[in-house]
């Protein structure tokens, strides 16, 4: 049931829309054609100017991308391991009750209509529900839950509540691009904050500490991460949220992909290690559920000792910008986070563990590469020696010519502020896994071009180091 509040709102949009129509048509009138005259305050030519904000507003991937050059070879088929949409090749489907509850919604004919603009209650409800049910937290209700068009569209609204322009926010290097899209139309600057590749991409706490000043509106955190697919362990948790805290700095969590770890490790809301830092956690049915198109994401403000009462407040004023997801959506939410078995999450979490695995033992044998195993979410990242590929200048180039000769396509570190990196997609079909890691093979078997005798024992000894290197 929707709540009084609610109501009136949904009355005023009832009555905003409905106005315009009570007034009668005006006449034409014919006299106003005598008085038509030039302005004489505006330039005469049409000269429209893109706005500021969006001239600011970049998608990194898209530049990066758009300068490749990606003409495959025509005699094999292209493997694309560069898309992050789970649903590209038929082979991960969502479970029958996510879409039965869809169906249901549709021949309802209940939900054709506006929604409150933070939100159906029910829906935030439920949502409230399940993330008690599956974390630690117990104090969060309906009324901490805004639902928002995507992840993306959370976080928009969490960076946009917090931050003004001139003010900074840290992110992770390498992360996805998404937060500099956001941030940066609004004029606020992002740092990057490294993660260490060798420690399970960890953050590199004392480099996030350095990057904290006056100016610095919020951490977001990515966990499990795109595109590392790491799983950050309960104790590296507690370490950021220390460091969130004795500089008064709250967290924005992206936890899109919750709960998606691999057996083994175990997932930690940030919310549910943090005494005393407020967290807006963002997340939504994109990934796990399998449905991006969908677009139904959240935000849960986690308030900590009344911390956010601003922030909330300024939530509740932009979700007027937004007016809500869609209505049809919230109306299957309740159904969809209740009714979805566990079964069908496991099986997915374990194909990916399974494509995880495959990939990574057959890229640890080639000469050249050194993928990082990752403990969840739907991504590996693999490390190039580029010295030991003298034909390529850089990581752009090497894709671009295993485009050309493998018909394989991975995106380049580049595209989350890394160099040196490749990042595969792992939700791709295990047989065009199988097919990209020996073209991978191939490819590099051409082109890897080994060290000198007396350089390689040198190179045996700071083969560890090397990889901390940048
Ligand atoms: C996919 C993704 C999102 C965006 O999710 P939408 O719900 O499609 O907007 C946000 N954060 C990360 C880390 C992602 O990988």
């Amino acid at each position: 049931m929707a709540t009084k509040v609610e109501q009136t709102t949904n009355e005023v949009l009832h009555f905003i829309g409905n106005f315009g129509a009570s007034e009668k048509p005006k006449p034409i009138d014919n006299k106003r054609k005598l008085l038509r005259r030039q302005s004489t305050v505006r330039d005469l030519r049409w000269n429209v100017k893109i706005s500021g904000f969006a001239q600011k507003t970049h998608n990194p991937i898209r530049a990066i991308v758009d300068g490749l050059t990606i003409v495959p070879n025509p005699e094999k088929k292209m493997i694309a391991l560069s898309i992050g949409d789970p649903t590209t090749f038929g082979n991960l489907l969502p479970a029958n009750e996510i879409l039965d509850a869809m169906k249901k919604v549709i021949d309802d004919k209940n939900f054709n209509g506006y929604a409150p603009s933070v939100g159906f209650i029910e829906a935030r409800e439920a949502v409230a529900e399940y993330s008690a049910h599956q974390g630690v937290i117990k104090e969060i209700s309906a009324k901490d839950v805004i639902l928002c068009s995507g992840c993306s569209c959370a976080l928009d609204l969490c960076i946009a509540a917090i931050a003004n322009e001139g003010q900074n926010i840290l992110i992770p290097k390498p992360g996805f691009s998404i937060y500099r899209t956001l941030a940066e139309g609004f004029g606020i600057e992002c740092r990057s904050y490294n993660l260490i590749p060798e420690q399970g991409w960890e953050i590199d706490l004392d480099h996030l500490e350095e990057l904290i000043d006056e100016n610095t509106a919020a951490i977001i955190v990515t966990n499990p991460s795109n595109p590392c697919g790491s799983v950050f362990s309960k104790q590296h948790i507690l370490d950021i949220l220390e460091i969130a805290e004795r500089h008064y700095v709250p967290i924005i969590a992206d936890e899109i992909y919750e709960h998606f770890v691999f057996p083994g490790n175990e997932y930690f809301s940030m919310a549910s290690l943090s005494k005393n830092v407020p967290i807006l956690s963002c997340g939504g049915t994109t990934k796990r559920f399998l449905v991006p198109g969908w677009r139904l994401g959240w935000i849960i403000v986690h308030d900590r000792h009344g911390a956010f009462s601003e922030v909330r407040q300024g939530l509740l004023n932009l979700s007027a910008r937004i007016l809500g997801p869609n209505s049809l959506v919230q109306g299957a939410l309740p159904a969809i986070l209740k009714n979805t078995p566990q079964k069908f999450y496991d099986e997915l979490v374990e194909t990916l563990q399974n494509h995880a695995n495959i990939a990574y033992s057959m890229l640890k044998e080639i000469p050249g590469l050194t993928p990082i195993m990752p403990q969840g979410a739907m991504y590996m990242m693999v490390l190039l020696d580029m010295k030991n590929f003298p034909e390529f200048h850089d990581e752009l180039d090497f894709v671009q010519s295993l485009v050309a000769e493998q018909s394989v396509f991975c995106l380049p570190g580049k595209c989350f502020d890394i160099d040196d990196f490749i990042r595969i997609v792992l939700t791709v079909p295990k047989e065009m896994i199988i097919e990209a890691c020996e073209r991978i093979q191939e490819f590099c078997e051409n082109h890897y071009r080994p060290p000198k005798i007396d350089e390689e024992i040198d190179d045996l000894a700071t083969n560890f180091i090397k990889i901390t290197d940048f």
